[in-house]
């Protein structure tokens, strides 16, 4: 972290789906926004196609409100400064009919999606932008397509050529987030001894683990040390509660494995380009606050 005042940094965290800002990277959103940073999210969906169970929706006329009501409540709780909703629909995962679905994030031209970010990386000039990695952590359509339109964002958003009611803006830093691989490894060798089949995991048994293991070898450059915001990251999670069948499994393998695996999140420098051997333990570390270097 720099030594300059905390209330002009800001971060923008870009994500597909009600849960993804908790689940993935809920211990970094909550520890900026402790320190003081504007900590912001673009979600593009609101989970349209979660499976909710029916008592859970009492007092909610769709899934879609009671997932935007159960962000809003973790949005609270991790200190977020702002929540923004692009309108896409969730397109469940892949092979499901509601990746035809005409209004499915996935089924979206890039470069549309990609505009409707650059108009709040220019409003919002956050200094670092985060979003998924290249196969959206766990190979999500959504989550995939979020990650390609955040990263013609984030040149978009530079160039003067671009033209927007917004001027230019140059985010400094891209990271993806990256699941913690040695997790993702033991879920794969002990799913079998909770009964659960490592290709076919979560709550609608649509995940394959072990092809994550296979294809997600992305390097860390960064990692966030999340021992102190534990507690706020657990009561942000609690939100989510029509979702957290899937992140428990059926005998809470997920549950004993996070204890273990939890205590710092993960990241990949996508921008500027990493030298070989960094590892960050601050998202911001190197940034450079625009009204000093106008001052200097
Ligand atoms: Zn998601």
């Amino acid at each position: 972290m720099t030594d300059n005042p905390q209330e002009n940094l800001t971060m923008l965290a870009c994500l597909a789906h009600p849960d993804d800002e908790t689940f993935g990277m809920g211990c970094t959103l909550a520890l900026y926004a402790r320190r003081g940073v504007q900590a912001h999210l673009v979600c593009a969906t609101r989970g349209e196609v979660g499976d909710v169970d029916q008592e859970l929706m009492q007092g909610f006329s769709s899934v879609a409100e009671k997932r935007e009501a159960e962000l809003r409540c973790a949005a609270g709780i991790l200190g977020l400064a702002g929540v923004y909703f692009l309108g896409y629909r969730d397109s469940g995962m892949p092979g499901s009919p509601d990746n035809q679905h005409p209004n499915a994030l996935a089924a979206q031209p890039v470069d549309e999606v990609a505009a409707k970010l650059v108009h709040y990386i220019r409003l919002l000039q956050p200094q670092v932008l985060i979003t998924f990695d290249p196969i959206g952590g766990y190979k999500h359509p959504d989550h995939i397509a979020i990650h390609r339109a955040t990263v013609r964002a984030f040149e978009l958003a530079a160039d003067p050529g671009y033209v927007t009611d917004l001027p230019p803006f140059q985010a400094q830093k891209l990271y993806y987030h990256t699941m913690p691989k040695d997790l993702m490894r033991w879920t794969v060798r002990l799913a079998p001894l909770f009964g659960m089949d490592p290709r076919h995991f979560g709550r609608n048994r649509d995940i394959d683990m072990a092809a994550v293991v296979a294809d997600g070898n992305f390097p860390t450059h960064a990692s966030i040390d999340c021992r102190c915001v534990h507690d706020i990251r657990d009561e942000a999670a609690a939100c989510h509660f029509s979702q957290l069948g899937g992140m428990t499994g059926r005998r809470g393998l997920m549950t004993i494995l996070q204890r273990y695996f939890r205590s710092k999140e993960s990241f990949m420098r996508a921008f500027p380009q990493p030298k070989n051997g960094l590892h960050e333990t601050d998202l911001f570390e190197g940034v450079v606050l625009e009204s000093l270097t106008k001052s200097c």
